[in-house]
């Protein structure tokens, strides 16, 4: 399991919800591992090759503190409020940085990976993590909510992401 960089289509394509949750517990494990070793807070299935509703979280980004862990399938939003401007990273567009307007404050609700339906609510940055995951489970990236002045800012950082991409999926 390797993080998909962009512009790879996986990373458009959305996803299927989950018949199985139990399924997926070692899965969302090496998810987890992942992107602990990759220094992320949060991993979306489609992020590994995977299009189904499924992304792991840790706020702390500490796997010291697996208490944080979260692990949500088949997630919805079922109530927003407030708004909020903060800075993101994603693992797929490595060293792009900018400003993403979030909801404050949501709540969620999910199954884990044994089949235990919960109700999350979240606030500031677990809810803005739990957001830009969930938007690629929609095949919405960041950087589709960035404003004109940080797209054209970042243009020169994803034209070397697309030639690097090219590169390794040329026909030989
Ligand atoms: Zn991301």
């Amino acid at each position: 399991m390797e993080v998909v960089l962009w512009p790879d289509p996986v990373l458009r394509r959305g996803v299927e919800p989950v018949e199985d949750p139990t399924s997926l517990a070692e899965t969302a494990r090496q998810m987890l591992d992942l992107m602990y070793r990759t220094e992320g807070v949060g991993l979306a299935a489609p992020q590994v090759g995977l299009t189904i509703s499924l992304l792991v979280l840790n706020p702390s980004g500490d796997p010291e503190r697996p208490e944080e862990e979260l692990v949500l399938i088949n997630p919805k939003i079922v109530s927003k409020k407030g708004k909020e401007f903060a800075q993101e990273g994603c693992l797929s567009f490595p060293e792009i940085y900018g400003d993403v307007q979030r909801a404050q404050r949501i709540v969620v609700t999910a199954t884990d990976a044994d089949d235990n339906e919960t109700e999350l609510r979240a606030e500031d940055f677990l809810a803005r993590v739990i957001q830009h995951e969930m938007d690629h489970l929609k095949g919405v990236v960041f950087i589709d909510r960035f404003t004109p002045a940080d797209r054209i800012r970042i243009r020169a950082q994803l034209e070397e992401l697309e030639e690097r991409y090219r590169k390794l999926n040329a026909p030989t």
